[in-house]
């Protein structure tokens, strides 16, 4: 069978080439001399409705992106086994000296709402049910399910960011940085309905809206 390739991703390279290209040609020209450098590296998930570069107007250099089922870093385990979001981690912190890494987690997260549920495995490898074990430790801190559902897979999506800034610290390279205080780690969290963009305060654990979002008259974060 020979599929064509999609029409969508033609007009959008078309698009690009018509527009982006030619407007950062010079830095696109820089960064295949000089290399990629970029600060900041972001813990996305696979949501298509959560595109970090969208989401902070990126410029390509600008964010080292690693994008997984539900946004989570899995513990530090030198075990052997396939890591690919270990191996983004090693490469940003070990290579690129990034200087920041946000944990990006979403509002109405699919992965989330999947552990929540308890759901059957898609398939018999049950790879997301193996990969989204890891927010048991979140789940267990964020309690038993009660009262209004979308509310507790709220407080479920913000306890596993929580959860991924806590392993993110048992890689030895990252605490180490993060102790001298040449690396950040943050938690940011994105409201697909809204648009609003909460931020982690580093002392207290607790989500507010970033400076600039807007703000629906619902309580946060459930309504986002
Ligand atoms: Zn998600």
């Amino acid at each position: 069978m020979t599929a064509s390739f999609p029409e969508r991703l033609l007009s959008g390279y078309q698009a690009f080439v018509g527009d982006r290209l030619v407007r950062e040609r010079e830095r696109y020209e820089a960064l295949a001399e000089k290399g990629q450098s970029p600060e900041i590296m972001i813990i996305g998930c696979c949501d298509s409705r959560v595109s970090p570069e969208v989401i902070f107007d990126a410029s390509p250099g600008e964010m080292f992106v690693v994008r997984n089922v539900a946004n989570l870093v899995p513990p530090y385990e030198p075990n052997g086994e396939y890591h690919g979001t270990s191996a983004a981690l090693e490469f940003a912190v070990q290579a690129l000296k990034i200087k920041h890494i946000v944990v990006l987690g979403h509002a109405r997260c699919g992965g989330i709402r999947a552990f929540a549920d308890e759901a059957e495995p898609l398939s018999p490898g049950d790879f997301i049910g193996k990969w989204m074990s890891l927010i048991a430790p979140a789940a267990e801190r964020a309690g038993p399910p009660s009262g209004d559902r979308a509310a507790y897979l709220a407080k479920l999506e913000l306890a596993s960011i929580e959860n991924s800034l806590r392993n993110l610290m048992t890689f030895p390279c990252i605490r180490v940085l993060v102790e001298k205080g040449r690396l950040a780690l943050h938690g940011a969290y994105f409201g697909v309905a809204t648009g609003t963009l909460l931020l982690r305060d580093p002392d207290s654990g607790e989500f507010h809206p970033a400076p600039g979002a807007p703000l629906g008259r619902r309580p946060l974060p459930h309504c986002l």
